[in-house]
């Protein structure tokens, strides 16, 4: 199994050479590639990467917007998520529709949607990934996933939100919902509580994209290192394999 990261940002309008496209990433086994999110950025390229299957988590811009002039292949996607989309006349063909807690197949992949708190006009859920032997838990954007400890159990790697490093963004919605994102030690947390014993971070914020990572980087490590968590940051183009 093998997790590309194309793009590393968050929504922001900052880059650097490490972190310059927005966040997506592959997962790729056997000839099954099921791309994860299609931000703005992405609206072009998509149909040069042409994925088996893309899985968007949230309908805010930097994860489903790059879908506007459709795609080259089947999009799952949850009931709100494509009610943000509905006038993508082009996007409406591949429509296949995400149920939290309903596994479903790509190829040889299995995808199962997790809630997770992040925002309430764009729900988002986090993507409990199995194939083969390896079981990812993706989640770029969130506060919290709602079940934890079901949905990061006997996981091989988290992959998760970093907006923030060491404080979080979180505020309440109207209704009390939180809303925003957890930060990278917080998630870092929850993988040992877990005995998650990988975690690597990507949708980095401006703390990272602005920051020195040659610095960022070893402190985010050694938090890790000291619970049990090999812990590091993602950047544009790399690739992870897991076996
Ligand atoms: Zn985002
Ligand atoms: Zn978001």
């Amino acid at each position: 199994v093998k997790l590309t990261f194309l793009g590393t940002t968050g929504y922001i309008n900052i880059k650097s050479r490490r972190h310059r496209w927005q966040t997506a990433t592959l997962v790729s086994y056997r000839r099954t590639v099921v791309m994860l999110d299609c931000g703005s950025d992405w609206r072009s390229r998509v149909f040069d990467i042409a994925p088996t299957a893309i899985a968007i988590t949230h309908a805010h811009a930097d994860h489903m917007f790059g879908l506007k002039d459709g795609a080259p292949c089947p999009v799952w996607a949850t009931e709100t998520s494509w009610g943000i989309a509905r006038g993508w006349r082009d996007v409406v063909e591949h429509r296949r529709d995400v149920r939290e807690r309903e596994p479903f197949s790509v190829g040889a992949m299995t995808l199962e949607a997790f809630a997770c708190e992040h925002s309430v006009r764009a729900p988002a859920v986090g993507y409990r990934i199995e194939a083969g032997d390896v079981r990812i838990f993706y989640v770029p954007d969130l506060v919290r996933i709602v079940d934890a400890q079901t949905a990061l159990r006997d996981l091989d790697m988290y992959v998760g939100d970093g907006a923030m490093i060491s404080r979080s963004l979180i505020r309440r919605a109207a209704d009390g919902t939180p809303v925003g994102h957890s930060s990278i030690l917080r998630q870092v947390d929850w993988c040992a509580e877990y005995g998650v014993p990988r975690a690597v971070f990507t949708h980095c914020g401006t703390q990272i994209v602005r920051g020195d990572e040659r610095t960022i980087g070893p402190r985010i490590h050694r938090y890790g290192a000291e619970r049990g968590v090999a812990t590091r940051i993602a950047h544009d183009g790399l690739e992870i394999v897991l076996v």
